[in-house]
């Protein structure tokens, strides 16, 4: 290790660090073989009006089973699809899924599918939905794109001009994770959206912040003003979706509805499901 060298002196290049690039390329030869053998799979986690109590949609969040290392989640392999590219056949291929995976359920249901700011980045993105849909016969109103604040700020006038093509064909856009990113104002005003996901951080918090709680209620009204939708993320306890649902907070998701589920326990959620 670095260490072995003396304090003052500076290795660029490690055993370590050796390791850990034999390990990113192995991982990234991985993802392409999982792309080939099947090894993604979608799972999915409900999105529950509050004041109705009844499912909305479901986001669609990407697991891989890898024949040696077993279950990965996307924290580990989604920042080197990125890096790599990767992640443009990966995202189609979860496009694509999910789309088949919504037309089992009753259609007043939508999907929402991640989308990196790599993808987006494309001059084909677009395109590609189109394609998707088209192929799979999915209407586009029941597909929600979620996007991230460093997406936006990472393309500005791509990202501008390509959400006005999907508001334009009918695709809803919702802003993740708000509130964690720069100048999240900003993008309220320059981007067509339809909702706001409030991120988790804060609802972690809302029991035992009244920061938090200010927060959030601050966000409420600031959407309800602009005509956005809202959805608290990782609510876990009947207390935080009580008090959401008195900020008037729209919609709900997390574990204390549903832990991310397969395809098919989706479908058994849907039919059990008592509002
Ligand atoms: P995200 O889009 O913000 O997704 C929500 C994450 O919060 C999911 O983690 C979900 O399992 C987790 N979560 C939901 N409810 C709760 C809760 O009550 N408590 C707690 N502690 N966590 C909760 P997951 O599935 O590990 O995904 C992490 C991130 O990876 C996602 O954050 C998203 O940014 C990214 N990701 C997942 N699937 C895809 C994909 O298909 N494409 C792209 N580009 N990114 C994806
Ligand atoms: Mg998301
Ligand atoms: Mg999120
Ligand atoms: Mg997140």
């Amino acid at each position: 290790a670095a260490k072995d060298s003396g304090r003052d002196t500076i290795r660029f290049f490690t055993p370590d660090m050796e390791i850990l690039a034999n390990n990113k390329r192995q991982i990234l030869n991985d993802i392409r073989q999982a792309l080939t053998n099947n090894e993604f799979s979608l799972h999915y986690q409900p999105q529950i009006d509050l004041a109705t109590n009844t499912i909305k949609g479901f986001e669609a969040l990407v697991r891989w089973q890898h024949p040696k290392r077993g279950f990965i989640l996307p924290s580990e392999f989604i920042s080197l699809a990125e890096e790599s590219g990767l992640i443009v056949p990966l995202g189609n291929w979860v496009l694509k899924q999910a789309c088949l995976d919504a037309q089992k359920w009753p259609s007043h249901i939508y999907v929402a599918v991640n989308a990196s700011a790599v993808q987006v980045e494309r001059s084909d993105f677009l395109a590609e939905v189109k394609k998707i849909m088209t192929q799979t016969q999915l209407p586009y109103h029941r597909l929600e794109i979620e996007l991230t604040e460093s997406t936006l700020m990472a393309n500005d006038n791509a990202a501008l001009s390509l959400l006005n093509e999907l508001k334009a064909i009918g695709v809803q856009i919702a802003l993740d994770d708000f509130g964690t990113g720069f100048s999240s104002l900003s993008y309220l005003r320059t981007f067509p959206l339809d909702k706001i996901k409030i991120d988790r951080s804060f609802i972690s918090l809302l029991e035992s912040d009244d920061k938090a709680y200010a927060i959030i209620r601050t966000i409420t009204q600031l959407a309800q003003t602009l005509h956005l939708s809202t959805t608290a993320e990782g609510i876990e306890s009947e207390t935080q979706c009580s008090i959401l649902a008195g900020l008037s907070v729209n919609y709900g998701q997390g574990y204390l509805y549903a832990k991310p589920m397969s395809a098919e326990e989706t479908l058994i959620f849907i039919n059990n499901y008592q509002a």
